[in-house]
Formats: structure tokens, C-alpha cells, sequence
């Protein structure tokens, strides 16, 4: 399905992350094989041990719940973390990329979904932080955007309006704090069952599983 979804996000210019999560490093190269360099993990023990096989061009990105106490674990060659949802996380992430001399690719994940287990920034929380002098001293993290995921359910008009929502998250942001920043441009929705409707809905990335293997 890898060049079906491929197709799917040329219209939009989306890209996609490959998510490998339980899959075997076989599985991984024959994806790599066929041209996919960017691939998503929810799992830091997983994510560190691919990352330690696998081709070193490849582009890792955590989309899944992070611990802080984890974060050093990947701190060393994570591209992207998409699940940033406190504070106090994305500091972690910043002290810990520090160390490194690195600065890592982050995205503010918002609860978008009704279901109550969904981790993630409330608008508000968001917004004092960003106008706050942390915002600026944290200079190993850069944000580059938003996630989200919407809740798991056959209908299609809550799925699209929860990703317009998010979309209008985005946008807020950007107008009120990153106007001028050009890396502040990702918004990262849509999986296996819906990221044809979350690219209708402005998605900039991707994160397909199951459904690459079908
Ligand atoms: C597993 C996972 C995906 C991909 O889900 P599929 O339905 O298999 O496409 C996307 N995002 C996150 C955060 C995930 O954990």
C-alpha cells in the first residue's frame, strides 16, 4: 500500500511517517527499499533498538506517549518528537538535546478527541507558555507545529471536525507566536483510517501503520 498512500499525498505535498511500531527490521528494509526514509515508533525501548540496526540516514520520529525519565534514551538521534503534551516534557527534551549539542524537531500535541485518554495540551496551557520567557530560553527544542489524534469512530463528521479543530489550533499559533518563524509549519494528523480526510483538512504529515502492511 506504500505507493497508494504515496499517491494520496502528492496533491497536498504530505509527507508520511512510516509507522513501524511492533513490525519486524525485515518488514522496516522493505519499506527503506522502496524509497521510505521517514519512520514512526511509539515505543522508546523499540525506537532505540531499531534505530541502533537500521540504516543511519533514516529519519526517527517518536509519535507515541513519552516519559520524561525516557526521553534520554533518545535524545541522541530522534528527528522529531510529535507527542510533546506538558511543560515540563518539553523541557526534558530540551535539556536533554543540550547535552547532546543538538536541537530536536518537536510538535505540540493537542487533545482533539473525546475520549478522555488522549494526552495532550490544552489550548490555554499552550498559549501561557508560549508567551512566556521559558518559550524563549529553551534553545534545543525547535517547534516545529501540531499533533493530534482524532477519536476512533465510523463517523466521519466528528473525525473532520475534530481535525478542524485542530487546524484552527494551528493557525491561532502560528498567527499569535510563530508569525515570522518558517519552521512552525507541520501539522501532524491522520492515521491508517482517516488521513484521507485529515489531508482535506490541512494535514502536513502523516502517520500510517496497519495499513501500509495490508
Ligand atoms: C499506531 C499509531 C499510528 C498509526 O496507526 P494506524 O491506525 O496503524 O495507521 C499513528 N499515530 C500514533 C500516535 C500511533 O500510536
Amino acid at each position: 500500500m506504500l505507493n497508494k498512500i504515496l499517491l494520496d499525498l502528492t496533491p497536498y505535498n504530505g509527507r508520511l511517517v512510516a509507522v513501524t511500531k511492533t513490525r519486524t527490521l525485515d518488514v522496516i528494509m522493505e519499506l527503506y527499499n522502496n524509497g521510505q526514509r521517514i519512520f514512526g515508533e511509539n515505543r522508546v525501548q523499540e525506537l532505540v533498538e531499531k534505530e541502533a540496526t537500521l540504516p543511519k540516514d533514516i529519519e526517527w520520529h517518536m509519535i507515541g506517549h513519552l516519559q520524561s525519565k525516557k526521553v534520554k534514551n533518545i535524545a541522541s538521534f530522534v528527528d522529531c518528537i510529535h507527542s510533546i503534551d506538558s511543560v515540563k516534557l518539553l523541557k526534558v527534551v530540551n535539556k536533554e538535546a543540550s547535552k547532546h549539542d543538538r536541537t530536536i524537531d518537536v510538535l505540540l500535541q493537542f487533545k482533539i478527541a473525546e475520549e478522555e485518554s488522549k494526552y495532550g495540551f490544552e489550548l490555554e496551557t499552550a498559549k501561557s507558555f508560549l508567551n512566556s520567557d521559558l518559550f524563549d530560553e529553551l534553545k534545543n527544542v525547535r517547534i516545529c507545529g501540531v499533533m493530534g489524534m482524532a477519536t476512533f469512530t465510523n463517523d466521519e463528521t466528528q473525525v473532520r471536525q475534530e481535525f478542524k479543530n485542530l487546524k484552527s489550533i494551528f493557525d491561532q499559533l502560528k498567527k499569535e507566536h510563530f508569525e515570522v518563524d518558517s519552521n512552525f509549519k507541520e501539522i501532524s494528523m491522520g492515521m491508517s483510517g482517516d488521513y484521507l480526510i485529515a489531508l482535506e483538512e490541512g494535514s502536513t504529515m502523516v502517520r500510517v501503520g496497519s495499513l501500509l502492511f495490508n
